[in-house]
């Protein structure tokens, strides 16, 4: 299921970032450290009591040269089409502005659920100014988002706010989502697999969420090609095309189940690739990754391996994703990646009885013991399979806190030696035993 997406926006100063990272400060910590990626982030994983969601800080998305108005309008524009839900950020200590008329006026025109945040706001028992009631979205929650006041009743109206998403309508169906900077060939891979199949399918249950999602049958499969090239900016946000494609890319990596990470085979793995994969990564999806425009490489029988291992060292952190050589326009390749779908697919929501599984891990153990944590012994006495998509698994132990990276490492590695798990992501859960 995908995660819901919360947009922060407001003028400039009225505490967006502050608040941003108030509500991501306990799980920023936990997010793994990849290198390149974690860097000036706009979004992040926020939880509340039991939801989870993403949350974008719009602030960092402008071009500081632009007028204010300009910036205000790509954020709110930016974070009505990538966002559930908006927070509209204002400053309680100041009189409202005309900025501030033009966010809610933008975010009232759009019927997307929008929650009011008064901020800096550190006596919350204080009534709001009732100026706050003429922007027209409601009642104003008074927050102090740099001392934590009332965060939670921000978000609990935020979360209400988003209607829960429907049962997944058609179980057999396989999101299927293409990402990459722009330019590296993701419609013209959508094409080129449309025109191989020529098969497309338009009355399937689940398939007119989203008028840029392709339906396509092939070989008694269905998929749906979430297409993040097809739309295409208007004016504007040409120079923040990078935060914006990585923001698109955010969202239907969300929604997808089995992610195509397009590389350009004559450009050189940039900041940006590896903030897509990032996202990939965090995410938890099922990964392939497509090295694009293979017709414009000149090579030998070492170009291959070559590009392979280059891309594997500069990309390492998604490293059970495979690799295929293509080129959109010529057709090459392109029909091994279907099969490829499938097959990583097939890892994604791979279910392994617990008998089995726990076989697995005895061995595993006998050839090589958990190292020890302070002298005490690290033990594991039962595992179990706790979800698909990813796969999960939950392992009984002695002592979470000592479970080595390097044994984490150890018994994935063993995992996917058994069991395959070609292109997901696996997880483990520990669980201390009582
Ligand atoms: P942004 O431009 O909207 O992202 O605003 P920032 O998050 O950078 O905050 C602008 C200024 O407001 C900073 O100096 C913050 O320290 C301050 N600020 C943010 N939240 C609060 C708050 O709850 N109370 C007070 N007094 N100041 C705050
Ligand atoms: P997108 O922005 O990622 O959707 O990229 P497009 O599919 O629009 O492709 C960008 C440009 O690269 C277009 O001019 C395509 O014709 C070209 N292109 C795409 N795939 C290939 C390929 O495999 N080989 C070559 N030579 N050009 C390609």
């Amino acid at each position: 299921m995908s995660r819901a997406v919360i947009a922060i926006v407001g003028r400039p100063n009225v505490g967006k970032s502050t608040l941003f990272n108030r509500i991501v400060r306990q799980r920023l910590a936990i997010v793994e450290n990849t290198p390149g990626v974690t860097r000036d982030r706009i979004y992040a994983d926020g939880k509340w009591l039991d939801r989870s969601f993403l949350v974008i800080d719009t602030g960092g998305i402008t071009d500081e040269r632009d007028p204010v108005q300009e910036q205000i309008r790509t954020q709110v524009e930016m974070a009505l089409e990538e966002a559930d839900a908006v927070i509209m950020v204002t400053d309680g200590r100041e009189p409202l502005t005309a900025s501030d008329y033009q966010v809610a006026t933008l975010l009232r025109k759009s019927h997307k659920p929008t929650v009011l945040a008064v901020n800096k706001i550190e006596n919350i028992a204080q009534t709001v100014d009732p100026e706050f009631y003429s922007l027209g979205l409601g009642e104003p929650i008074p927050i102090s988002a740099e001392h934590g006041k009332n965060i939670g009743d921000l978000l609990d109206a935020a979360l209400e706010s988003i209607p829960k998403e429907e049962e997944e309508s058609d179980p057999d169906l396989i999101r299927v989502t293409m990402v990459g900077r722009p330019n590296v060939g993701k419609s013209s891979l959508v094409n080129g697999l449309l025109g191989k199949e020529r098969m497309i399918v338009s009355d399937r249950p689940g398939t007119t969420r989203d008028a840029v999602d392709i339906p396509l049958a092939a070989d008694g499969h269905h998929y749906l090609l979430v297409d993040t090239a097809g739309i295409r900016r208007k004016s504007k946000v040409e120079e923040s095309v990078e935060y914006y494609s990585v923001l698109r890319a955010l969202r239907a990596v969300e929604r997808s189940d089995v992610v195509i990470l397009v590389l350009d085979a004559t450009a050189e793995v940039a900041e940006q690739d590896l903030k897509i994969a990032g996202i990939i990564k965090d995410a938890g999806k099922a990964c392939l990754i497509a090295v694009n425009k293979w017709d414009l490489i000149e090579k030998n029988e070492a170009t291959a391996a070559e590009y392979e291992a280059k891309i594997r060292r500069e990309i390492g952190f998604l490293d059970y994703a495979p690799l295929v050589f293509i080129s959109a326009k010529t057709g090459q390749r392109l029909v091994k990646i279907l099969p490829l779908v499938n097959q990583v697919m097939e890892s994604y929501t791979f279910r392994i009885s617990n008998n089995r599984l726990n076989e697995v891990v005895s061995e595993a153990i006998v050839i090589h013991h958990p190292p020890s944590n302070k002298g005490r012994p690290f033990k594991i006495y039962y595992t179990r399979q706790s979800g698909v998509k990813p796969p999960s698994f939950q392992l009984t132990v002695n002592d979470p806190e000592g479970f080595h990276y390097s044994y984490h490492r150890y018994l994935e590695n063993k995992f996917r030696e058994y069991f395959g798990f070609v292109g997901t992501p696996i997880k483990f859960e520990l669980k201390t035993s009582n």
